[in-house]
């Protein structure tokens, strides 16, 4: 029996190469974990079925010497990320049966080391959510509690690792859909810099703020499918070329903007957690300073201002004629009600409202003009804070993962974007890692 609990890709890919498994018992090992836990905590919408082919493939890498870090290691897919002649239906009902036609290019590159894709997860509809409870194809629970939400968007393949049903995976991040799951779930998830990770075959929601980002047990392990999927990609033009990509210079300095993380909302066990993580910094050697970024209070406005808008912009497309689902009406204008009134869910057809709402005559430049001058300032501040500091610290979410069904305003959610928003932002990368557990992590001890 493979110890999936305390299995990394690290040490996965030392197994491998000692022959200790092969490849195709590790997919059979992840496989059996998906069917005996899936259906509860509903982390995939479908399983593949080819995944010992794939496995066997990756085989053939360990005998022929080609064999790199991520060769056979099972690894999720959220199911906004294309990957050739698979679904990905962004778990919502106008994508039910749309089978991709091409490779995203972080699949192609995962491809090529001999990644071992295991299937498609559930997410909030189109990446919509903190919670993965606006999926069409219901809820995906926290495997350390089954009560409580995974978190979102990427709760689906949040779950699947946090649940030993996959070593790794790939989430999309827009304003926190990898990190804030990653916290729920006591995982580490990483927003990489805008532009370093290509969004080719990533569907787009809100396109200047989309990351791809790898979710993992460990962040060596995030690392290694960092290093694995960046890099400039011709097929997208917002990608960062190489030589322009900022070098690091160390200072050894951490800046809190303590002035938010003590803010009204803020639950005290998640001040407490944080508290207790600086002390421990602190006692590491680092030097840790308060950090005054003037207008960070800002970002969720601004954010809830220009994703909206953009999200509005790009889900024009699914119009009933170009993909998906198409219900037929009276003539088009009704074939396009009908459609997207039957194929979206509600928060989906909320964000299109919001979205062309700030863009309409009359009220772009009060609202999405201004946010944009509003992102330009918070740019310049931070800018400004990396003078001094290497890092910026602060909770990755105001309060623990809340109850299935507990939090039913839109706006209680979009609170738990307030300290995740601004890298996306800002375009900075950002990371977030486990600090302890409201809860047991085992899930047998969840029931
Ligand atoms: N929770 C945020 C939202 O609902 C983030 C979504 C995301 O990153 N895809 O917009």
């Amino acid at each position: 029996m493979i110890d999936l609990k305390n299995l990394t890709i690290k040490s996965a890919h030392e197994d491998l190469k000692n022959g200790k498994y092969a490849c195709r018992d590790l997919a059979e090992a992840y496989l059996n974990e998906i069917k005996k836990n899936n259906k509860e905590i509903n982390a995939y919408l479908a399983v593949y079925d080819d995944v010992l082919e794939q496995a066997d493939n990756a085989q053939k890498k360990f005998e022929d010497g080609t064999a790199t870090l991520l060769t056979g290691i099972p690894i999720a897919i959220k199911g906004v990320i294309l990957i050739k002649g698979k679904r990905s239906a962004a778990s919502s009902k106008i994508l039910e049966n749309y089978v991709a036609s091409y490779d995203a290019t972080a699949i192609l590159k995962l491809k090529k080391e001999g990644a071992v894709f295991l299937g498609e997860t559930n997410l909030d509809e189109f990446a919509m959510g903190g919670s993965t409870e606006n999926s069409a194809f219901g809820p995906t629970r926290n495997p350390s509690d089954l009560s409580r939400v995974a978190g979102g968007s990427s709760g689906g393949s949040v779950a699947a690792v946090a649940g030993d049903m996959a070593l790794a995976a790939l989430g999309s991040d827009t304003g926190g859909s990898v990190r804030e799951p990653a916290g729920f779930c006591g995982i580490v998830g990483m927003k990489p810099t805008y532009g370093r990770v290509s969004r080719h075959g990533l569907m787009p929601l809100g396109s200047s703020l989309d990351c791809i980002g790898p979710i993992a047990k460990t962040a060596e392990d995030a690392a290694i499918i960092y290093e694995a999927i960046k890099g400039h990609d011709v097929m997208d033009s917002t990608s960062i070329k190489e030589d322009t990509y900022p070098g690091t210079n160390k200072k050894g300095a951490i800046g809190i903007p303590w002035d938010l993380i003590k803010a009204e909302g803020v639950d005290k066990s998640v001040q407490d957690n944080f508290e207790a993580s600086v002390e421990k910094l602190k006692s590491l050697g680092y030097k840790v300073e308060d950090v005054s970024l003037k207008n960070l209070g800002l970002a969720l406005a601004i954010y809830y201002i220009i994703m909206p808008a953009e999200a509005s912009t790009n889900l024009a497309r699914y119009d009933g004629v170009r993909y998906g689902l198409h219900v037929n009406g009276k003539n088009l204008m009704e074939d396009y009600m009908r459609t997207k009134g039957q194929g979206f869910g509600p928060e989906t057809r909320r964000r299109i409202l919001l979205g062309t709402y700030v863009l309409s005559a009359g009220y772009y430049d009060a609202y999405y003009g201004k946010a944009e001058s509003a992102r330009a300032l918070l740019k310049g501040e931070f800018n400004e804070a990396f003078k001094k500091f290497d890092l910026i610290l602060t909770p990755t979410a105001p309060f623990p993962a809340w109850k299935i069904g507990e939090k039913s305003d839109p706006l209680s959610v979009y609170l738990a974007d307030i300290f995740t928003v601004t890298a996306n932002i800002v375009g900075l990368p950002a990371i977030s890692v486990p600090s302890g557990f409201e809860v047991g992590r085992k899930f047998e001890s969840a029931k």
